[in-house]
């Protein structure tokens, strides 16, 4: 890779976009693509280029990095009629910073290799906030000479980034994080429900909290949420319900993981789209 990448950046949701902004923002060649054009259009009024495809997007950038929603969209962006694998280009850095299974970075893995690409998976714990500030943890999995190649563009993401080893690693420890997340939500939630329930205001359950040793960054923004009565979604519920079902099929099935599994399962038809602290709302119910 050159001391300057040229970087490809696909899905602009709500990760991606102040992701890919930052990079923009630190000076590297930027060309972005994303399935509906329209979430294109603000990083192309910031300077980035555009690509009207997968495959065209590789054609033109020495590292490309995908945030994307699950495993599905990961194949068809890899291995779909004009996806990643398609462009005649080799020597490609693709790292997959979304949150999926283990399995299906082991198979774009060996797939990429096929092409004459490397592979690495770079999931992220943190969200929006975060991801606008530069202060996400990002954990990776794969080939460690070409982690430390994107280590500089990984610097403007992240807070911390770190080698787990193996490719599907990356995938494996944002598994179990996100289920302490989806704990740690639940547990929030019924914290205030029951606060709520004996007459106690939110104002005061969230200053409490927050100044325990139990406050964190997490309990500060989604207790907000709550007093708030805001649930637009910063991480959808839907996504935290996915990731919950990947780290059961890895058999994380301990009593707590499958307690938040059931209750974001059942939550996820009626409050998919809604934040994950919604949860409050079908625990109300
Ligand atoms: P999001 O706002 O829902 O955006 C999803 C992105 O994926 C969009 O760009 C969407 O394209 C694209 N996409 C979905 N299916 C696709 C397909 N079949 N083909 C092509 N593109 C497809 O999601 P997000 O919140 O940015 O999350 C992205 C990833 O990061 C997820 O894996 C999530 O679990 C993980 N994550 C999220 C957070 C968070 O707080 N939000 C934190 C850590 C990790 P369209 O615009 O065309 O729909």
């Amino acid at each position: 890779m050159t001391a300057q990448p040229r970087v490809g950046w696909i899905g602009l949701g709500n990760m991606g976009t102040p992701m890919s902004h930052r990079l923009l923002a630190a000076g590297y060649p930027l060309t972005v693509y994303n399935r509906s054009k329209d979430k294109e259009e603000a990083l192309r009024a910031a300077g980035a280029a555009t690509a009207d495809s997968p495959a065209a997007l590789a054609q033109q950038a020495d590292v490309v990095f995908l945030m994307v929603s699950d495993d599905q969209a990961i194949r068809e962006l890899f291995a779909g009629p004009d996806g990643l694998l398609a462009a005649a280009a080799r020597g490609k850095l693709l790292v997959n910073m979304s949150t999926v299974s283990p399995g299906i970075s082991e198979e774009m893995a060996s797939l990429s290799q096929e092409h004459g690409h490397t592979y690495l998976d770079a999931p992220v714990s943190g969200s929006v906030k975060q991801a606008e500030t530069g202060q996400l943890v990002i954990m990776a999995g794969g080939d460690e000479a070409a982690f430390q190649q994107v280590q500089p563009l990984f610097g403007h993401l992240g807070k911390l980034a770190l080698h787990l080893g193996a490719t599907g690693n990356g995938n494996r420890a944002k598994l179990a994080i996100n289920s302490l997340l989806g704990v740690y939500a639940q547990g929030l939630a019924e914290t205030f429900l029951f606060a709520r329930q004996h007459g106690l205001r939110a104002e005061d359950m969230q200053t409490i909290v927050t100044n325990s040793a139990l406050g964190n960054v997490f309990s500060k923004l989604k207790g907000e949420a709550i007093m708030a009565d805001n649930y637009q979604a910063a991480f959808a519920l839907k996504l935290l319900a996915k990731d919950l079902r990947l780290a059961q099929a890895e058999g994380l099935n301990t009593p707590l993981a499958q307690t938040v599994h059931q209750t974001f399962q059942q939550a996820e038809p009626a409050l998919g789209d809604e934040d994950v602290i919604a949860v409050i709302k079908h625990l109300q119910a």
